[in-house]
Order: C-alpha cells, then sequence, then structure tokens
C-alpha cells in the first residue's frame, strides 16, 4: 500500500527544518557509507502510533535565484500536488505576517486538507498567541516547539486523522512495477514512449493512482508490468520541476513503489555526479536496478564501444556492480527489446528465494576456501545461514560473536552466494547474528 505523504510549508524561518527532523527523528541513518551519494534531508519516513507516513520539508527545495515570494509559492504548490495532507508552519513569536498570508492564498485554492501549526511556542504562558492565527482562516492552530519538542503528539494526531482512506487493493505479485529514473534529459519520456510502443506491447490501462501519478499498465510475452511515471515526464514548465531537489523529490517516490528501476545514463554527454546520487538512491532502497546506458546510437560504433562504456560505468557505479547494463536508443529504437528480459531477470531475482541446506552448503564451501578471520585471538565462528526475505533478497548469517564478523569477510560471503545462486540485477543484504 503507498504510504500517505505530508509536507511541511510556510515562510522562511518559522521552523520548517527543525521540525521535520524532529519528526523525522534517528530513522535517517546512514546504512551504508556510498561514496558520491549525500543524503537530501527533504524527504523522509517518519511514524507515529503505528502509521507510518512521508514527510517532505519543502523549505529545502530552493529555486534558483528567484525571489523569496516566488521561491514561497512554488514550495506551497509542491506541497498541494505532492502532499496528501499539508503542515502550514507559521512563527508565534511574530505573529501573522504578510508573507504567511501570501502562502495561505495559495493553500485555500487547493483541496488538501491543512493542518495550521503554531512553531516557537516555548512555554505554556505563550499559548495565549495562538488565538489570531484563528483568522488565517485553517481552523484550529496547533502550538508546537520544534526546539523544546511540545506539541508534536497532537499535530500528528490531526494529521494522521486527515490521511484520506485507502482501500486495501491486494497487489498482483506476479506484475513487474518499475520505474525510470534520470536526471532531466537523458531520455526518460522517450524511452516510456519506445516500451510502450514497442512491437506486441498491449497497453490495457492508463490510471491515475493520483491526480498527478500516471501509470502504465501493459503485457509483453505473457508478463504483466506497470511502468510508474517519475519526474515530470509529462508534465513540464512549472519552474520547481526543473529544479534538482524535486526531481530527486519525484525520483524517491517513484522508487518506493517499484519493484525494478531503471536508472537512465546518457551516452552522448557521459556519467555525471547527479547520475550517481540518483542511481544511489535506488540501490539504498534494496530495489533491483538495471542500467540503462541511452543515446548509443550518439556513439561511434566500433568493437570496443561497449567494453570501454562499460569499464566506465562500472567505474563511477561501483556501488551497483550487481546490476546488468542494457545499451539502446530510445529514438532509434535499436536494442529496447533487449530491455525487458533484463527487468524480468532482475525481478526474478530480487524475488528469489534459496533453499536452506543449499544456501548452507555455499557457506560450508566458502568457509573452506577462505577461512574465518579471528581478532585479538578469537576465531569468528559460522553455524549457519537462512534467508529472511525477499526483495530483496536478505540472510542471516549466525555466528558465535558478530564483532567478529569484518566487512570484508562479509563482502566475500556475498560474492559466494552471487556466485552460487546468480543474483544479477539485486542488491542482497546478509546480517550477522549471535548464536552461541
Ligand atoms: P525553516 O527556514 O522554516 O526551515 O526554519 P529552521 O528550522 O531553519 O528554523 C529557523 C530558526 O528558528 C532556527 O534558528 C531554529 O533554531 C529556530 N527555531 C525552530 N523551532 C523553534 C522553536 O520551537 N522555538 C524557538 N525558540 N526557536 C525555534
Ligand atoms: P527526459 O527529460 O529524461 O524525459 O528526456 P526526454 O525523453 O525528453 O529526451 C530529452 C532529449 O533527448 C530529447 O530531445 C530527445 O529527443 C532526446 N533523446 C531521447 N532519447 C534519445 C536517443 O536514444 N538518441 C538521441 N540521439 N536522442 C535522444
Amino acid at each position: 500500500m503507498r504510504s500517505s505523504v505530508v509536507a511541511i510549508v510556510g515562510r522562511p524561518n518559522v521552523g520548517k527544518s527543525t521540525i521535520f527532523n524532529r519528526l523525522v527523528g534517528e530513522r535517517i541513518s546512514i546504512v551504508e557509507d556510498i561514496p558520491g551519494v549525500t543524503r537530501d534531508r527533504i524527504y523522509a519516513k517518519a511514524e507515529w502510533l503505528n502509521t507510518t507516513f512521508r514527510l517532505i520539508d519543502t523549505g529545502g527545495i530552493e529555486i534558483g535565484d528567484e525571489p523569496l515570494l516566488i521561491q514561497m509559492r512554488e514550495q506551497a504548490e509542491v506541497a498541494i500536488r505532492e502532499a496528501d495532507v499539508i503542515i502550514f508552519l507559521a512563527n508565534g513569536r511574530e505573529g501573522i505576517t504578510a508573507a504567511d498570508e501570501e502562502v495561505a492564498k495559495i493553500l485555500y485554492k487547493s483541496n488538501k486538507p491543512i493542518v495550521l501549526a503554531i512553531n516557537k511556542v516555548d512555554n505554556p504562558e505563550m499559548r495565549e498567541q495562538i488565538y489570531e492565527f484563528y483568522a488565517l482562516g485553517f481552523g484550529e492552530p496547533h502550538p508546537i516547539s520544534g526546539t523544546h519538542g511540545l506539541g508534536l503528539g497532537d499535530l500528528l494526531d490531526s494529521v494522521v486523522n486527515q490521511f484520506p482512506e485507502r482501500e486495501n487493493v491486494p497487489v498482483d505479485e506476479d506484475v513487474i512495477h518499475f520505474s525510470v529514473i534520470g536526471r532531466p534529459n537523458v531520455g526518460k519520456s522517450s524511452l516510456v514512449n519506445t516500451i510502450v510502443n514497442e512491437d506486441r506491447v498491449i497497453v490495457s490501462d492508463i490510471a491515475g493512482t493520483t491526480r498527478d501519478a500516471i501509470d502504465t499498465s501493459f503485457s509483453k510475452d505473457d508478463r504483466d508490468f506497470v511502468i510508474i511515471d517519475t519526474a515530470g515526464m509529462r508534465k513540464r514548465g512549472k519552474i520547481y520541476e526543473t529544479t534538482e531537489k524535486y526531481s530527486i523529490l519525484r525520483a524517491l517516490k517513484a522508487i518506493e513503489r517499484s519493484d525494478v528501476v531503471l536508472t537512465l545514463i546518457d551516452a552522448e554527454t557521459g556519467i555525471i555526479e547527479q547520475d550517481k546520487k540518483i542511481a544511489g538512491y535506488a540501490h539504498e532502497a534494496g530495489r533491483a536496478v538495471v542500467i540503462v546506458v541511452n543515446k548509443w546510437d550518439t556513439i561511434k560504433q566500433h568493437d570496443k564501444a561497449i567494453k570501454e562504456f562499460e569499464d566506465n560505468v562500472r567505474a563511477h557505479f561501483q556501488f551497483l556492480d550487481y546490476a546488468p547494463i542494457v545499451y539502446l536508443s530510445a529514438e532509434t529504437k535499436k536494442r529496447v527489446h533487449t530491455l525487458l528480459p533484463k527487468v524480468v531477470q532482475a525481478s526474478e531475482n530480487h524475488t528469489k528465494r534459496v533453499e536452506t541446506n543449499v544456501l548452507n552448503d555455499v557457506i560450508m564451501d566458502a568457509l573452506a576456501i577462505n577461512p574465518a578471520p579471528s581478532k585479538h585471538g578469537k576465531k569468528l565462528k559460522v553455524l549457519y545461514a537462512t534467508q529472511v526475505a525477499v526483495k530483496p533478497p536478505t540472510f542471516v548469517v549466525f555466528v558465535n560473536d558478530p564483532d567478529l564478523m569484518h566487512f570484508s569477510y562479509q563482502r566475500f560471503l556475498e560474492n559466494q552466494i552471487r556466485e552460487a545462486f546468480g543474483f544479477e540485477g539485486t542488491p542482497i543484504k546478509i546480517y550477522a547474528r549471535k548464536r552461541s
């Protein structure tokens, strides 16, 4: 089921990022240190009373050198477009300002539920000051203090109460959900169009899951697929849609709903930092990944063209060493037919389960090739392993002392598992647990 999205809007300095960090808490932890991937703290998972939702700090979407007023308007537009519920934040120490009224004007036009929160109400004596905010016309103002963590529970109760009812549509496990991500102009929309117009593709449904996300269902060779709409693939032109943060936000929303993520690279312009960053999000989310090198028609073809490009991709995307690479041209349609088989394969590996006894044979063979390491005279003992989850395949290795499981040894075990079972296209996770 898709989780609800909450956006925080308000003029600068009212405390949006303070509240965002409070609500998200310690949960954004950097699990893996991926070179080149920095985390943009504008979109994160939060939880309140067993309800998880996604939170957007619209203040983090900076819109070039536009004047403040335009920035605020555009940020409010992002909230209206992306969120199910909007937290409108004002500053209790300053009262209603002209800038608050500007934001309010845009929010009036939305039909999304709005919860008004008055920040910097750091002590009970200040509560008197919230009444003037009724004048904004969004009902009861909720006094809160980001720095002291006050009033946040009541605020979240109101927010969660306004989440839209969701039908619990069972997800058909046989349908492969995928999305196409990449920086602007790599050819995302061209590729999507080419895929759905390909030979023997039967498009069954173009459904708006929300007002602005347009998913396309289709089948090919008896397999069912859904392409999830990403970053401004259909609509264009608004200022915020051309900003990097916004395109990342859209990519993250698409990744969340995908089984397989196609990460696009433009062969003509080559790989830049932004490509790595975007691909890093798919990896971190544990999705299956296929790297697609588009605009292959622009590369002078020779014997070593693919080999040269592959070396380049591998050097830049070391964290995606499991992802297959497909070279194609969305425009000339050359080699596009090679793509879906890779998507299917990546998806099958993403959901693959291996038998415990076969897994343990592989682990025992691995131990024989490369004996477990010791630390301070204590030797790691590997007892047995089992697969505990799919999407992505996740393994628990029971050991005498998890501290003795060195990163490089874990990496070695991962490679042995990959060699034995062929998990091309999917990340796999391995956890060491204590069992004496
Ligand atoms: P944003 O621009 O809306 O994201 O605002 P920030 O979160 O960056 O906060 C702006 C300033 O207000 C910072 O100096 C914060 O420390 C301060 N601030 C945030 N929340 C509170 C609060 O509850 N009480 C007080 N007194 N200051 C706060
Ligand atoms: P998006 O912003 O990622 O959705 O990119 P578009 O699909 O709008 O494509 C951006 C530009 O690249 C357009 O001018 C396309 O015509 C061009 N383009 C897309 N795919 C190819 C390709 O395979 N070869 C060439 N030469 N140009 C392409």
